[in-house]
C-alpha cells in the first residue's frame, strides 16, 4: 500500500516535466522526501514560481526553466535521469476547444519531444500524464481500457495520441513507456484561479471568500475524484513496472464515485458555509458520469490506492484553509 515503501537505488535521479504545476510539484516534493533527486523542467505557462522555490534548497533538486516543446530543452533536462515522469501539457477540456492548435503543439509536440529525448538517452522507464478524457462519449461505467468512444475534444485527442506514440515508442525502440489515465486529481497546490481551475479548488475559493459558486448543469454529473497521493502512487509504481506492462495506459483513480451536488454539501458543512449555488449551463466536450475500473493498474503496477474521496477532501480542505494567507486566494 501507499509508495513509501518504494525503493530505488542511492543516487537514482527523476525527471518531473511541469515541475511547477499541481501534480509536478507533489511529485518533486513525494521523491525529495524519499531521498532520490529530482531535477524539474517547466516554462510557468500555468505552473507557478512559488511552487518550484519550495524546494530549491534541498541539495538533491534542480530546476530547468525551458519549454517542452524545444527538443534541445527536452534533451538536456534527459541527462543523467534515470525515470521520466512527464506531466507538463496544458490541460482543460473548454479551453482546447477555444486553441486546439496551441494544444497540438504542447500536448503532442512537446510530449512526442520528451519521449524522443527519453529514448536518445537511454532512459528506463518513461511515465506520463495521460486522462480520462480519453474515454471520450463511451457511457459504459466503470472505465476499462480498451473500452473508448469517440473523443470529445482536441484536449482527449492529444492524450489519445501520447498514448499512441507511448506504444510505439516500447514497439520499436524498447523504450518502456506507462501512461497515467488520471481521472479528477484534487489536493494541495491545485490552482483555485482563472476560468479553466478545476472544480474542488475552485469551489473552496469562492466558498471561502463567500462568493456563491456556479455549478454547470445540475450537479448531477458524477466524477471518480482522486487525490494527490494516490497519483504518485501510481507514478512511482509504474518506475518499477515490469517490461511486460510497458506501451500501455493505465486508469488511475481511486474506483469512486462521488456527485458534484454532494461535494458541494461537504465543502459546505467543512467550511461552516450556507451558500446557495448558482446553476449554468452544461459545458461542452463533458461527460455525465465517470468512474473507473483500476484492476489494469492493481495487477499489472501494483497500484493499490491509499485514499479515499472522503479522506483526501479532508486532507485538501485543511490544507487549503491553512495556506490562505500565502496563496493567491
Ligand atoms: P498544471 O497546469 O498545474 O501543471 C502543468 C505544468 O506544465 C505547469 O506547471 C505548466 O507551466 C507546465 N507546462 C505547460 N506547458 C509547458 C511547456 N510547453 N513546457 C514546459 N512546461 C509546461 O496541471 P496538472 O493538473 O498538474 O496536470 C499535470 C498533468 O496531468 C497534465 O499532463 C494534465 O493534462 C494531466 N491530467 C491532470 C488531471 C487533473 O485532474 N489535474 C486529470 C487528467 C490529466
Amino acid at each position: 500500500m501507499g509508495y513509501e515503501n518504494i525503493k530505488f537505488p542511492e543516487g537514482t535521479k527523476f525527471l518531473v516535466t511541469g515541475s511547477a504545476g499541481f501534480i509536478g510539484s507533489n511529485l518533486v516534493e513525494a521523491i525529495l522526501k524519499l531521498g532520490y533527486q529530482v531535477k524539474g523542467l517547466d516554462n510557468f505557462s500555468t505552473g507557478t514560481k512559488e511552487n518550484v522555490e519550495e524546494f530549491i534548497d534541498n541539495p538533491n533538486y534542480e530546476f530547468i526553466e525551458g519549454d517542452i516543446r524545444d527538443l534541445e530543452t527536452c534533451m538536456k533536462a534527459c541527462e543523467g535521469i534515470d525515470y521520466v515522469l512527464n506531466q507538463a501539457a496544458w490541460g482543460s477540456v473548454p479551453r482546447s476547444i477555444e486553441m486546439p492548435l496551441f494544444y497540438e503543439e504542447v500536448n503532442i509536440k512537446g510530449t512526442l519531444n520528451m519521449m524522443e529525448a527519453a529514448r536518445q538517452n537511454g532512459i528506463k522507464k518513461f511515465v506520463y500524464a495521460s486522462s480520462s478524457s480519453v474515454y471520450g462519449d463511451e457511457p459504459n461505467l466503470p472505465k476499462q481500457e480498451g473500452r473508448e468512444g469517440n473523443l470529445l475534444s482536441p484536449y482527449a485527442l492529444t492524450k489519445m495520441v501520447n498514448e499512441e506514440y507511448g506504444k510505439l515508442y516500447t514497439k520499436l525502440y524498447g523504450l518502456d513507456t506507462y501512461g497515467l489515465r488520471y481521472f479528477n486529481v484534487f489536493g494541495r497546490r491545485q490552482d483555485p484561479n482563472g476560468a479553466y481551475a478545476a472544480v474542488i479548488p475552485k469551489f473552496i475559493k469562492q466558498l471561502l471568500n463567500d462568493e456563491p459558486p456556479t455549478i454547470n448543469g445540475d450537479g448531477k454529473q458524477s466524477r471518480d475524484f482522486t487525490y494527490i497521493e494516490n497519483v504518485i502512487e501510481a507514478n512511482l509504481k509504474a518506475c518499477k513496472a515490469s517490461h511486460k506492462a510497458a506501451g500501455q495506459a493505465y486508469n488511475i483513480a481511486y474506483g469512486g464515485r462521488e456527485y458534484l451536488i454532494d461535494i458541494y454539501d461537504v465543502l459546505c458543512k467543512a467550511l461552516g458555509k450556507d451558500i446557495k449555488p448558482n446553476f449554468g449551463p452544461e459545458r461542452k466536450g463533458d461527460i455525465k458520469h465517470s468512474n473507473a475500473d483500476i484492476s489494469n493498474a492493481k495487477e499489472l503496477l501494483s497500484y493499490d490506492p491509499e485514499w479515499s474521496f472522503d479522506r483526501g477532501i479532508v486532507a485538501a480542505i485543511n490544507w487549503y484553509k491553512e495556506s490562505l494567507s500565502t496563496i493567491k486566494i
